[in-house]
């Protein structure tokens, strides 16, 4: 053994000779007239486990003395690859100056993390983004949830890295919401859309789990996930909702062929036909829609699918009688299915919501707070909102814009604002600077003066504040694919502000 560790010293003193050529150190002797005695003295540990025992190798070789600089430096490498704990890899680090050094006593001691927290202390320390990379590939199997893997999947820098961090963490998540929130932090839409149809999937139980993922895939993905709910849903007005997100010619004609078979009236065979892209189908639907009743027989009791929506989701949505408007089964049904891919708390904010008929033909939805005086303190303070859904004779839905959907969603916005004025604020001082309000006599209501600084996602969404917050809330939740690539900032809002991921189920 002492014949081994001569001899280490011995190829120490070589190296050192061959990495710091002396003739370079102005008044120094040269190499020739060197001769390096080791201290009588120095016990050597051969193999150091821990912080104190690697620092006590090192101090046997004093800094000073500049031929210990790579031996000095070979310590701490050594030491590293025996350390085990992540902290004594940073203390370790702080040894030396050399950047190179340090990032390779990162990388020695690499196993050393034990749980999240070790990995970023790591990651952090290293300041190169290969070395960050290798540390986070090398401990991903430490993060015991998902968060954790989200934060690590924020770490990384090579796409490769992320994505394989964040496909595994969605195994460990518990539902879809969570799910597609790490999908989200995919290196790029093409990496998101493949988690989202690979790994995603699997959570997906109802057909509105399904239009969840495709609406937030890029085709080819957003096809797949929707013809894999082609093959698995039966009922006309999901695989309808299913179809009508897609762009595909192939994959509309796809559903065209099933919606076929389920439709039970001409009003069904109307709606398919637009999905149709051949003459074929075009013809068999046209001679369906000849033989089919008027309207499909109704099924279900209304009352019933009131309570149920009121039960599930706490709004009390109920027929507008002093007006002898009633809600159809078919919108209870949009209603019910809008909520299902809403966060919670985005649905808690509407009170009430109500049908409306007559009025202006051109407006789709309205959202009303009336103020009341409270009778114990004499204020006036703000009643919880009330969504009302207009139009009731049109029962329309639409694709694109408007429709009974996108206007549920744009006039619930409108509640959230009521209810969080502090969002609509923070909103106005983001896209509307420099405003304030003032009292328009004209309609004697406060209008904001603010200047857009930016588009809005529609024409509407240009006129105010209020309305480009609920139509960029709209968008977002029918289209956040185009809203995060057309409007990232708007896009960004939502997300983090308006819906939030603790709101997702
Ligand atoms: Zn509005």
């Amino acid at each position: 053994m002492k014949f081994a560790i001569k001899y280490f010293y011995m190829l120490l003193f070589l190296s050192i000779l061959t990495n710091y050529p002396l003739s370079a150190q102005n008044g120094q002797p040269f190499r020739e007239d060197i001769t390096i005695t080791l201290p009588k003295s120095v016990k050597v540990t051969e193999k150091p486990t821990t912080y104190i025992d690697v620092i006590a190798e090192l101090n046997k070789l004093p800094a000073y003395e500049v031929w210990n600089w790579a031996a000095r430096e070979n310590v701490l490498l050594e030491g590293a690859k025996k350390l085990s704990s992540a902290m004594e890899i940073i203390a370790l680090q702080r040894e030396t100056i050399n950047p190179t050094v340090k990032n390779q006593i990162i990388l020695n001691g690499i196993h050393t993390p034990k749980n999240f927290a070790e990995v970023q202390l790591l990651v952090d320390a290293a300041t190169n983004s290969s070395v960050k990379d290798k540390v986070i590939s090398e401990n991903i199997d430490i993060c015991s949830n998902w968060a954790e893997y989200s934060r690590l999947s924020e770490l990384a820098s090579n796409p490769s890295i992320k994505n394989e961090v964040i496909t595994k963490g969605i195994l460990k998540t518990d539902s879809l919401g969570k799910a597609i929130f790490l999908a989200e932090r995919s290196s790029s839409a093409d990496a998101e859309g493949k988690a989202l149809l690979e790994k995603c999937t699997p959570f997906a139980k109802t057909p509105f789990d399904y239009q969840i993922l495709a609406r937030n895939a890029i085709d080819p993905y957003k096809s797949k996930i929707l013809l894999k709910a082609l093959g698995i849903f039966n009922s006309f007005e999901d695989l309808y909702d299913l179809g009508s997100l897609s762009g595909s010619p192939n994959v509309k004609n796809a559903f065209a062929e099933k919606l076929l078979a389920l439709g039970t009236a001409k009003s069904d065979m109307d709606k398919i036909l637009p999905f149709a892209n051949n003459s074929n189908l075009l013809n068999n639907i046209q001679q369906l829609k000849d033989q089919l009743p008027d309207n499909p027989p109704a099924y279900r009791d209304c009352a019933q699918l009131m309570n149920e929506i009121k039960t599930k989701w706490g709004v009390n949505i109920h027929d507008n009688l002093t007006q002898q408007d009633r809600w159809t089964y078919q919108q209870l049904q949009w209603i019910d299915g809008v909520f299902q891919t809403l966060p919670k708390e985005f649905i808690k904010q509407t009170s009430e919501l109500i049908p409306v008929s007559g009025g202006n033909p051109f407006v789709f939805g309205s959202t009303i707070q009336a103020s009341q005086l409270n009778k114990k303190n004499g204020q006036w303070v703000n009643a919880p909102p009330i969504v009302r859904m207009h139009e009731m004779g049109e029962r329309f839905e639409i694709a694109d814009g408007g429709g009974f959907k996108g206007t549920l969603v744009h006039e619930m916005a409108h509640a959230v604002t009521f209810q969080n004025p502090s969002l609509l604020y923070a909103w106005e001082n983001q896209f509307w600077p420099g405003g304030k309000n003032v009292f328009d006599p004209a309609t004697a209501q406060n209008i904001y003066n603010g200047s857009l600084k930016s588009p809005s996602v529609s024409d509407y969404g240009n006129t105010e504040p209020k309305e480009d917050f609920a139509e960029s809330a709209r968008l977002f939740w029918q289209d956040p694919v185009k809203m995060k690539k057309e409007f990232p900032d708007r896009y960004q809002f939502m997300k983090d502000k308006v819906f939030k991921m603790e709101f997702l189920g």
